[in-house]
């Protein structure tokens, strides 16, 4: 019945095929390791908002679109609207050009696609330039990129693909990009600065009006990468949270990536780059018919394309509305609240910098927070570790565990110490 296993006791091809019943029984049997994300003990890769109805839509869209293409969106008209709605969504949260974007994979691909188009706007004005000298994109110089140190690793992948340099630079003591610092690493051959709102190890908002001027200034376009934060700071904004400024309407934003499968609500695979005008976005299209195939087009990295995030990122939002997301970012702001005010209570124990609501890191100047990480892993807690301490994202499946996280918490850091004092009574370091 079963297929041969290889010399590692991985399957090998299996010679028959095997019956539903079967299969689903050993998928699900395999299950076992995986997080349980449902019981809100985890705190980053699933922002599932616990909602059954939600739930239920997302999942009969998704079968009603299952094994559609959008390789050509012409073939599929529905698609195409859809996209372009949500696009038009998109761009009245953002205040940009209703036209000017388009969706992607994730948050990855809308970064690729960011710096894709940077890159190849300053080499296509180079090349209209009488000459390109060294020293100017399409000179000798190897485009670069000026991204503050907490940008997401996205940035780096990108210009490892597309042979753009990446200056990295340091951020303040507050874990928000340094303006003048970043001002001083853009040179001649820089095709685009960075911030991030916010950025995904502090959950803090780098100062995008300051670092948008610097780069206007020196007429190089800037990015902004909301992933994390796009579909929540403009509801947070609304509640009356006081969010610094980060979108198209701060001048010299050039463009800006939000993820939909993260705090829009969406399952995985839904993200848009927003560009702030079509100019802009007509260097994401790749057109080619050098082959007998006859003309190819995209706007986005992928050839063959699920159709299904596009059509649940359209009826996510249709079926949350304003009010829908409100609710949702109301409850993570709240939950955020408990968290921080019960993490800043334990002795030893506090928040990096000023985080906007939603994500945070929990550090120490006194405690390693590595093993506090393990005591909590160990009551069944699953915190991403960071260099400098635990990072939480926070959904709204966690308002119910507030209080129990809390708790053990100050029991961790509580069994820490003693571990701590043990180790110092019997010689050890602490
Ligand atoms: C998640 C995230 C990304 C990358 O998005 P993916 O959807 O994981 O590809 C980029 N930037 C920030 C700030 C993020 O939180």
């Amino acid at each position: 019945m079963t297929a041969e296993t290889t010399g590692d006791g991985v399957p090998g091809f299996p010679r028959q095929g095997r019956g539903v019943d079967d299969l689903l029984d050993e998928l699900r049997s395999g299950r076992g390791g995986d997080a349980d994300w449902r019981a809100g003990r985890t705190f980053s890769l699933v922002y599932n908002p616990a909602d059954p109805g939600l739930e239920e839509l997302q999942e009969a869209v998704a079968l009603a679109y299952l094994h559609e293409n959008y390789l050509n969106p012409f073939a599929f008209p529905s698609l195409l609207r859809m996209e372009r709605e949500v696009v038009a969504m998109a761009a009245e949260l953002f205040h940009g050009d209703l036209r000017a974007g388009r969706l992607t994979s994730g948050g990855t691909e809308s970064i690729f696609l960011a710096v894709q188009v940077a890159r190849d706007e300053a080499l296509a004005n180079a090349g209209s330039a009488a000459e390109a000298p060294a020293g100017q994109p399409g000179g000798d110089g190897r485009p670069n990129i000026v991204v503050p140190t907490t940008a997401h690793p996205a940035f780096a992948k990108a210009c490892h693909y597309l042979g753009v340099a990446e200056v990295r630079v340091a951020v303040g003591s507050d874990g928000r990009a340094d303006v003048e610092s970043m001002a001083a690493a853009v040179d001649g051959n820089t095709v685009l600065v960075v911030g991030s709102a916010p950025c995904y190890p502090f959950g803090v908002v780098d100062p995008i009006p300051e670092l948008a001027a610097v780069a206007a200034d020196r007429d190089v376009p800037f990015h902004v990468d909301a992933c994390l934060g796009g579909w929540l700071l403009p509801f947070l904004e609304r509640l009356g949270d006081d969010i610094p400024p980060w979108d198209l309407r701060v001048e010299g934003v050039t463009s800006l990536s939000a993820d939909i499968h993260k705090y829009g609500w969406c399952f995985k695979g839904a993200s848009i780059l927003l560009h702030r005008d079509e100019s802009r976005l007509r260097h994401q299209f790749f057109i080619f018919d050098r082959w007998p195939g006859g003309v190819y087009g995209s706007a986005t990295t992928a050839g063959t394309r699920p159709a299904a995030p596009i059509a649940a990122a359209w009826a996510t939002i249709r079926a949350l509305g304003e009010e829908g997301y409100l609710r949702l970012a109301d409850t993570v702001r709240r939950a955020s609240r408990r968290f921080r005010e019960g993490i800043a209570a334990i002795d030893g124990l506090r928040v990096t910098g000023d985080p906007v609501a939603g994500v945070f890191e929990i550090s120490s100047d006194t405690l390693d927070m590595g093993a506090i990480g393990d005591v909590m892993d160990d009551r069944g807690w699953h915190l991403d570790r960071q260099q400098g301490g635990l990072h939480a994202i926070v959904s709204p499946s966690h308002e119910a565990v507030v209080d129990e996280f809390l708790a053990d918490l100050a029991a961790a850091v509580a069994e820490h110490g003693e571990s701590r004092g043990a180790a110092a009574r019997y010689g050890g370091v602490g």
